[in-house]
């Protein structure tokens, strides 16, 4: 009987950036088979990324949050304002002259 051609098995992609990985050994290519692992690098960069997103995005969320808040609140006082005043601003002139202090 023909030995199984194991040479041919021990590489296998990774998932991730489909580079092609080699292993010297059978139980450490099944292993990684088994637990879909990424390459190193992929590993690697899989923790950088987490690290640096978090940093990243921690600020511009609450922001942007903060921004959403304060449109919701221009957008009560301008209708409150559009019912009680004779003037014809949009709702970008509200916000900009409230900002100012002009209103
Ligand atoms: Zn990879």
């Amino acid at each position: 009987m023909r030995k199984r051609s194991w040479p041919n098995r021990k590489n296998r992609k990774c998932p991730t950036c489909r580079k092609m990985l080699t292993y010297s050994r059978k139980d450490a290519f099944d292993r990684a088979v088994g637990n879909n692992s990424v390459c190193k690098s992929c590993a690697h960069m899989d923790r950088k990324f987490t690290l640096e997103t978090l940093e990243k995005m921690k600020k511009p969320k609450t922001q942007e949050h903060r921004q959403k808040i304060s449109l919701a609140h221009y957008k009560n006082s301008y209708n409150i304002f559009m019912q009680k005043s004779n003037q014809n601003y949009d709702f970008d002139e509200y916000v900009r002259l409230k900002k100012l202090g002009r209103l």
